[in-house]
């Protein structure tokens, strides 16, 4: 690609609204632009590392026997009614009508669209295993859409969709892609882990999600120092002994964030972002009928205050709920409210709607000097920081009781997990098996995040002046800077020949053949962190040599023109 003909289309300055590195540099180096809140165009920059890790995961997924295929974006409601989650999956599924009136979705994930095409078209056990998979533009309408496409509304996900006569058959293909997923992340360059996550509401089964460890990362992982134990913080919740510090009570139940319809209601009712603010929800006592139940624990996330709590909705779900002044709490409770926690720490909050059998303490609130009262704290769980209440700190004995635990920031680029008969069950997804006998599915699902994957690499790859590709994944491996080549026909010839060199032993090319400045020529090619940088000049060609430059290199060195291929393989 000759630059003078591309959408180079670098910007100076950082963007205000972009709050991690990533956000900032592919705007910067002209990789994507936003439309609206979540929604992002690729340009043509942009899509070429997308294009890189689609066709990693493509190869990937090929080689493990999974068959592509291409399902709607958009979804009928019945499917969906079906599997019961058209009521269950709350504000990010995005529904819609067309001119009949009929009402469709716009698909966050395929389970239902894959369930009802399998059940049709498979009837037999020697059919099985089969799996399939697609990379496909997803809709979430995430209640705080952020980081460019690392959080959007409208992404790439790879999904894929495993069925089997037994768990047995379930169990080897989760292996596999296990594996797959291992190969793939390897391959794109990512320092990641895959940890133990926790399979929330469906139970029971098994669930992997991959981590690329980045400090803008959304999600807590947990490693043991000393073995390969690893998972994420809720899964390692579930797990911790409860050890010296306090347990939350016994009867209590953990619910979990992935998909949970209880947090994301309660936390929509307070007006609170639940992926952001929430960390861990318990609950306790019998489930009413919006499967909301009496006692509600919100665990804020580290970085996060009561302060992004309206008091009002606090008050709805814990009456009776009055603001005091610190004096007045004094008095009252005889807690030095300064001991609970000056109102901008991160502050538990424990509510219970019914109330009267616990001690009421006080939290903070969202008014400067004022606390809640009558906020009422679960007595076994002490008042104190969310470290101290999410029950496994750094330095905790690691579950299989080998080193200590080690708290990592994480960013999700992957996730595998067993359905089990979840979604087949429902939908009536069912085979003959050996003895001709009806036997519903066992299903496995498999996501990775395309778009989101392009993103992780940025967090891990950078420096001061701008993006770090690894080669697999960048835009253009090799970059031809021409010096002055509108004056010197010699540095443009020599420029095109290498071009054509490069590009015929099947490198990526971008031939900066641009009348800019060196500095600009530089900056810009830096910026887009193309990986090797070869520069032509007058000078250089007239000592026989081009000048080779690594992104990640600190000195620039000369290398005989004959030699630029060779050098590069
Ligand atoms: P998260 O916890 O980040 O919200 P998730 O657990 O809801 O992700 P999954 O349903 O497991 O996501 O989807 C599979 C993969 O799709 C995730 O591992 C992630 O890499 C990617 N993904 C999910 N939501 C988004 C999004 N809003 N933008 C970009 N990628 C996403
Ligand atoms: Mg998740
Ligand atoms: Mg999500
Ligand atoms: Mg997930």
């Amino acid at each position: 690609m000759r630059a003078s003909r591309y959408l180079i289309a670098t910007q100076k300055e950082t963007p205000a609204d972009a709050e991690i590195i990533s956000h900032q540099l592919m705007l910067r180096a002209g990789m994507i632009r936003k439309l609206a809140a979540g929604l992002y165009t690729w340009l043509p920059m942009g899509l070429r590392s997308l294009r890189k890790v689609e066709r990693i995961v493509r190869e990937e997924m090929d080689k493990s026997g999974a068959q592509e295929v291409l399902m709607p974006a958009v979804q009928p409601a019945e499917l969906w009614q079906e599997s019961g989650r058209w009521t269950e999956y709350g504000g990010e599924l995005l529904r819609m009508n067309d001119r009949h009136g009929r009402d469709f979705c716009f698909g966050p994930t395929h389970e239902e669209v894959i369930t009802d095409l399998i059940r049709n078209e498979v009837k037999s056990y020697k059919e099985l295993p089969a799996n399939f998979y697609q990379i496909q533009t997803k809709f979430r309408d995430e209640r705080r859409p952020r980081f460019g496409v690392m959080r959007a509304r409208e992404f790439i996900m790879k999904d894929a969709y495993s069925f089997h006569v037994d768990a047995e058959s379930l169990n080897e293909t989760y292996q596999v892609m296990h594996r797959t997923y291992c190969n793939i992340f390897d391959r794109v360059g990512l320092d990641y882990r895959p940890v133990e996550a926790d399979s929330g509401a469906i139970g029971g089964s098994d669930s992997h999600e991959f981590h690329v460890l980045a400090s803008s990362g959304e999600d807590d992982i947990v490693f043991s120092t000393e073995s390969d134990y690893a998972a994420n913080i809720e899964k390692a919740v579930a797990l911790a002994p409860a050890g010296e510090r306090p347990a939350p009570a016994e009867e209590m139940k953990e619910v979990h964030t992935p998909g949970q319809r209880t947090i994301e209601a309660i936390a929509e009712f307070l007006g609170i972002d639940a992926t952001r603010t929430v960390k861990t929800l318990l609950v306790k006592g019998e489930e009413d009928e919006n499967g909301q139940s009496g006692l509600v624990a919100l665990i804020l996330r580290g970085d996060h205050t009561l302060n992004e709590i309206k008091a009002e909705n606090l008050a709805g779900i814990a009456e009776p709920l009055t603001m005091a002044t610190d004096e007045e709490i004094k008095s009252a409770t005889g807690c030095e409210p300064g001991s609970i926690g000056p109102v901008n720490l991160p502050v538990p909050v424990i509510v219970d709607r019914s109330a009267a059998h616990l001690a009421d303490f006080v939290c903070g609130a969202n008014r400067d000097d004022y606390h809640l009262t009558g906020v009422n704290w679960e007595r076994d769980v002490p008042l104190g920081r969310v470290e101290d209440l999410r029950n496994v700190v750094e330095g905790d004995p690691s579950p299989d009781g080998k080193g200590t635990l080690e708290i990592r920031r994480g960013i999700e680029v992957g996730h595998i997990f067993k359905l089990g008969n979840k979604y087949s069950k429902s939908m009536n997804a069912t085979v003959l098996d050996e003895h001709g006998k009806s036997v519903v599915m066992e299903m496995g699902c498999y996501g990775v995040g395309v778009s989101r994957i392009v993103a992780a690499s940025i967090e891990q790859n950078h420096d001061d002046k701008g993006i770090i590709w690894p080669d697999a994944i960048a835009p253009f491996q090799v970059a031809i800077v021409t010096l002055n080549a509108h004056k010197s026909p010699t540095v443009a010839e020599a420029g095109e020949k290498l071009y054509e060199q490069l590009r015929q032993a099947g490198f990526d090319v971008l031939l900066d053949d641009r009348n800019e400045r060196p500095g600009v020529k530089f900056a810009d090619m830096e910026l887009i962190g193309i990986p090797h940088r070869f520069v032509v000049s007058d000078r250089g060609l007239a000592a026989g040599t081009l000048e080779y430059k690594g992104r990640r290199d600190e000195e620039k060195q000369d290398i005989p023109v004959a030699e630029a291929l060779p050098f590069l393989i």
